[in-house]
């Protein structure tokens, strides 16, 4: 297969599948109907599962990369494996696959990624990189630098955002924390990103709304999970489409151009972004001065010998301006937030009295 990197620009670049290689007859019937439905570039499947217990399905192992060079063949697609160890390329390779990928655990562990590397190193296979398991952008950056140092081409190295492991379970399996993934968009802005929603999401309910949100990043396209029948799946049941709900999800996707050369669209948006600049100047401006009235009020509390913090103060304050703020549609999180880093800054200020 051509470098992963050619396919840079030509949103969206779908990699799909079932989240493992069940049996011959389940990997051929899923990968037929993906196909059908189209739009879908490179075929998925695990082979080797890393999974939190070892009483459940840990994968088929290599029988399963032939029903994947299979799959790939018929429909005249490159296919793709997680690997986590040099044994698992070496198995890839032998079976003619043309991408692997690494997955999360494994990107957490700079001996694999090594054994990995000089693996793959010299052979024309692509190595797609998951984010790691915790929220280290330095870690995953390290994962690419491993590679890159051990002779990997660089325009074979893709990245694939898969979310991160938190303490807090809130709304999705795995935490997407885009602003993380945009640091490691500004070190490697050459490399395709791709979105994994199936493990962000770990449910089907979200994986639109999440896939737009990578669409709207800019990012290049998703590696997502199908299975021909998902209650049956062996290994994550729960956030796997049927065939025909993956292909209504990337109909239902708005991918856009990074830029538009248009003069009309170049001129709008100067005079928007020449407002927003202002607007920030005003805002920071307003915020200086309630600095300087805040240091006015520490003078008059060290004079009475009063403490800084009267929380009944500040409750009075979020309380009236979370109010207001409903009003003019601004949610009562942001709100909140402001205020926080508002009122941190404001002892800050009054505590150098
Ligand atoms: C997978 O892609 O099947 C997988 C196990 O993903 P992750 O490493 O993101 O958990
Ligand atoms: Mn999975």
């Amino acid at each position: 297969m051509q470098p992963i990197n050619s396919l840079k620009g030509r949103k969206p670049i779908v990699i799909a599948g079932p989240c493992s290689a069940e049996s011959r007859e389940q990997l051929l019937e899923t990968c037929d109907a993906i196909v059908k439905g189209g739009g879908v570039h490179i075929l998925r499947a695990g082979i080797w599962k890393p999974r939190t217990r070892p009483d459940t399905f840990e994968g088929v192992g290599e029988i399963g990369l032939e029903w994947l060079a299979e799959a790939g063949a018929k429909a005249a697609l490159p296919t793709a494996t997680e690997v986590a160890s040099a044994k698992h390329v070496e198995a890839a390779l032998r079976n003619g696959l043309e991408v692997v990928w690494l997955g999360a655990r494994t990107t957490t562990n700079p001996f694999l990624v090594q054994e990995i590397a000089e693996a793959v190193a010299g052979t024309s296979l692509n190595v797609l990189i998951k984010n790691p398991m915790n929220p280290d952008v330095e870690l995953w950056a390290g994962a690419v630098a491993r590679m890159l140092k051990c002779g990997v081409e660089r325009e074979r190295i893709g990245l694939i955002h898969r979310g991160f492991a938190t303490s807090s379970v809130w709304k999705y399996r795995n935490e997407p924390m885009w602003h993380l993934v945009l640091d490691m968009q500004r070190k490697f802005p050459d490399m395709v990103m791709l979105c994994d929603p199936s493990h962000m999401c770990g449910c089907r309910e979200y994986l639109a709304e999440v896939s737009q949100t990578a669409a709207n990043m800019n990012y290049d396209g998703l590696i997502i999970e199908s299975h021909i029948c998902p209650e049956k799946a062996l290994s994550d049941a729960a956030q796997q489409l049927t065939p025909d709900a993956l292909g209504e999800l990337l109909q239902s996707i708005d991918w856009r151009g990074a830029d538009s050369a248009d003069e009309e669209y170049k001129r709008e948006l100067a005079l928007c972004r020449e407002e927003i600049d202002q607007i920030d100047n005003e805002l920071f401006d307003l915020l200086a001065k309630r600095m300087s009235v805040a240091e006015r009020i520490g003078h008059i509390k060290k004079e009475n010998g009063v403490v800084i913090l009267q929380s009944g103060r500040w409750d009075s304050i979020v309380e009236r301006v979370v109010g207001r703020c409903k009003e003019l549609g601004l949610s009562e999180g942001f709100v909140r937030t402001v205020l926080y880093a508002i009122h941190a800054e404001s002892i800050d200020h009054q505590s150098r009295i």
